[in-house]
């Protein structure tokens, strides 16, 4: 506005000195024009300087009416001076010598009023004063001419009043509807960068983890296979690793799940802090990270991220307060190497994992072909298991246990059996461990201990008398159901004497006595024998041996094996044996191979042995035939005994 002002002024200012020269070429300037074009010089200076003081002072836009009507002011002030022109000059011809003037000052003012559009008031008070004035003019000559010019140009005057109103009123509305749609655009501006902003939040929430701000497993997912199918068109690697935290069940279990949170959120620190070659690093889900490392020397960089983090894991975590050593397990696996699809490949990271954790922990352990054959027929395993134990596929053997020196038959020990159609022998420890993972382990323990009771009943007709059947139960079992109902459910459904059973378990059980008191209890009130087994492994609480009323200790086949050629086994099996004597418990050693071995055995103490040198484990059909040529040869050979005695 104060631009377009300011080149008013100064058209004013040309024209009025227009005005003066016209007037000095025609010989007519006298005092009373220069005193006018002065006093109109002095005008336009005012309106100039208070149009600079407006503006400096902010007041066109802070008060831009009151500004208006000020400047309204100043325009009257230089309309009067205009309008003031005719009586400044004697005999003013506005038709005749002086027709260029009354054009010019008529110019002026149409001009002000097509100028000033949008505030009628400052157009009229400067051009009403100078039509006024030349109409005066007009009319005062009383000549036909200059009457009739006179009324048309009064006429104009009420036309350009009215055409100037009209025109306010549209220019206003005008505005009105410019800013109206200004303001809509600004607030569709608004809104639109408003719904990119939720856009991109929502996008974050939906590919990002809230507790860590790391990739989460949607994100990860889709990178993967991304990552893969770029992998397979520029012939590249696409390495995975996935990392557990440990014990992190128990961190969040005794110290809450606050903390452990806060700890996830260190850990997820420590791995963006460690890698930093653009790797996308999520968190997969509870305390499960991956890694996908892509692009030149994958495989190379996955496994020196891995160094570095399980390096970094041997510094203390400081999280809420608190500070502990947390180690982690690492699963690598990569594409094309291991396998040729995200899915495959995050299983082989997942089976390299696994095995890690398996192992010594904190280690990195890299996928290898074996681990999914193991996994395959870790899953056959469990698929079979219940149909096996159902319909007796799977089955107990049994070893015979005999007295060292008199080799009379004490027991039998049941050992799960399972040839499986597909995979061959399946050992113990996998079907136990399968149980577990399936929820089986109850029916397994009752399939063994059933085949147990039908033992235990036949023995007296074969003419074993007071010989007990030992089985085994897992410790963990303990936590899962009440072993002493089972059994004791067994036990009476074939009419079996709980004594004549044994209950071997392994010292782990005994290690926890929070879990197995309850049970060991009992088992050992309803009558069954208990054995520790695999002794001298672990670090039975003497104490809590005395107080349980165990039968058996069973010396653990590691410190049995060659035993005739170890002198350390032969102190430590002194030891044990004395261990016993002194607790009133029986000693059986299990795993005796070798004539040598069981002499040794026999003069250390060990009142019973078990092991090939004896028989191996046996199918229920072959006892008998055992039994009854075990008898027989111990027979022979006592007979031999007496023979070379009495001789000598
Ligand atoms: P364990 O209780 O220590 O069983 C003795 C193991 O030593 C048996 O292995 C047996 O076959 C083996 N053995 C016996 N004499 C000798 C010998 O002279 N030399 C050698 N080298 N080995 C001998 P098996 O049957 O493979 O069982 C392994 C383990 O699996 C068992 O160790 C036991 O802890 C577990 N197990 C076996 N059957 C069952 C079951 O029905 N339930 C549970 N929970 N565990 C079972
Ligand atoms: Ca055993
Ligand atoms: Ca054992």
């Amino acid at each position: 506005m104060a631009d377009g002002f300011r080149s008013t002024l100064l058209l004013n200012l040309i024209t009025l000195t227009i005005c003066l020269t016209l007037l000095h070429i025609n010989h007519q300037v006298g005092w009373p024009n220069i005193a006018w074009y002065a006093a109109a010089v002095i005008v336009i200076g005012m309106r100039a300087y208070v149009m600079n003081a407006l503006a400096r002072r902010g007041k066109l836009l802070t008060a831009p009416k009151a500004s208006l009507r000020f400047l309204s002011l100043g325009a009257l002030a230089l309309g009067i001076i205009w309008a003031a022109l005719p009586w400044t000059i004697p005999d003013f011809q506005p038709l005749g010598e002086h027709a260029a003037l009354f054009l010019i000052m008529g110019g002026m003012a149409a001009g002000a009023v097509i100028k000033q559009i949008g505030y009628t008031p400052l157009a009229l008070n400067y051009s009403i004063p100078i039509l006024l004035s030349l109409v005066i003019n007009l009319i005062g000559h009383w000549r036909p001419n200059e009457v009739l010019v006179g009324l048309c140009l009064s006429l104009m005057i009420v036309i350009f009043i009215r055409r100037s109103m009209w025109a306010e009123r549209m220019f206003v509305s005008s505005q009105v509807a410019r800013h109206e749609a200004t303001a809509l655009a600004d607030s569709l501006t608004r809104a639109n960068s408003d719904i990119l902003r939720q856009n991109s939040r929502l996008e974050a929430l939906a590919n990002r983890d809230t507790l860590t701000g790391l990739a989460n497993r949607m994100f990860f997912h889709g990178r993967l296979a991304g990552d893969i199918a770029r992998a397979k068109v520029v012939d590249e690697q696409v390495a995975l690793l996935i990392f557990d935290v440990e014990r992190f069940q128990s961190i969040n279990d005794t110290l809450g799940h606050s903390a452990g949170d806060a700890l996830l959120r260190e850990i997820a620190a420590r791995l963006g802090s460690i890698i930093e070659d653009g790797s996308l690093i999520a968190r997969l889900g509870g305390d499960e990270f991956a890694v996908i490392v892509s692009g030149a020397e994958a495989l190379e960089r996955a496994r020196s991220h891995a160094a570095a983090v399980l390096e970094a894991s041997r510094q203390p975590i400081h999280w809420s307060q608190r500070q502990a050593v947390v180690g982690l397990s690492v699963g690598l696996a990569a594409y094309p190497d291991h396998a040729d699809n995200a899915e495959e490949l995050l299983a082989c990271a997942d089976m390299a994992l696994y095995d890690a954790k398996r192992g010594d922990r904190r280690q990195l352990r890299e996928f290898d072909p074996d681990l999914r054959r193991n996994a395959e027929r870790k899953r056959i395993i469990e698929q079979d298991l219940e149909r096996a134990i159902q319909t007796g596929a799977l089955s107990a053997w049994f070893q015979p246990q005999v007295d060292l020196l008199t080799r009379r038959i004490t027991g039998f020990e049941a050992l799960v059996r399972w040839q499986h159609p597909q995979l061959g022998f399946v050992s113990p420890p996998e079907i136990v461990s399968a149980a577990r993972t399936v929820h089986l382990s109850e029916q397994l323990t009752a399939r063994i201990a059933r085949d147990a009771c039908l033992l235990a009943r036949r023995l007296p007709e074969i003419g074993l008398t007071d010989v007990t059947v030992a089985l085994n139960v897992s410790p963990r079992e303990f936590a899962l159901y009440s072993v002493a109902c089972m059994l004791q459910g067994v036990t009476a459904h074939h009419g079996v004497a709980p004594s004549a059973l044994e209950i071997e378990i392994t010292e782990e059980a005994i290690l926890d006595p929070a879990l197995a008191d309850e049970q060991l209890k009992r088992l050992e009130q309803a009558g069954y024998k208990l054995a520790v087994d695999d002794f001298g492994m672990g670090h039975s609480s003497l104490a809590y041996l005395i107080g349980l009323k165990v039968d058996r200790l069973k010396i653990d086949r590691s410190f049995v094996k060659d035993v005739a050629r170890s002198e350390t086994n032969q102190k430590l099996i002194s030891a044990m044996v004395s261990l016993g004597q002194s607790l009133s418990l029986e000693i059986v050693v299990e795993g005796v191979e070798t004539p040598e071995d069981a002499a040794i055995l026999a003069r250390l103490g060990c009142g019973t042995a078990q092991g090939y040198l004896f028989a191996r484990p046996m199918p229920p059909s072959a006892l008998e035939t055992w039994i009854a040529e075990h008898q027989s040869t111990t027979l022979l050979k006592r007979k031999a005994k007496t023979k070379h005695l009495s001789v000598a």
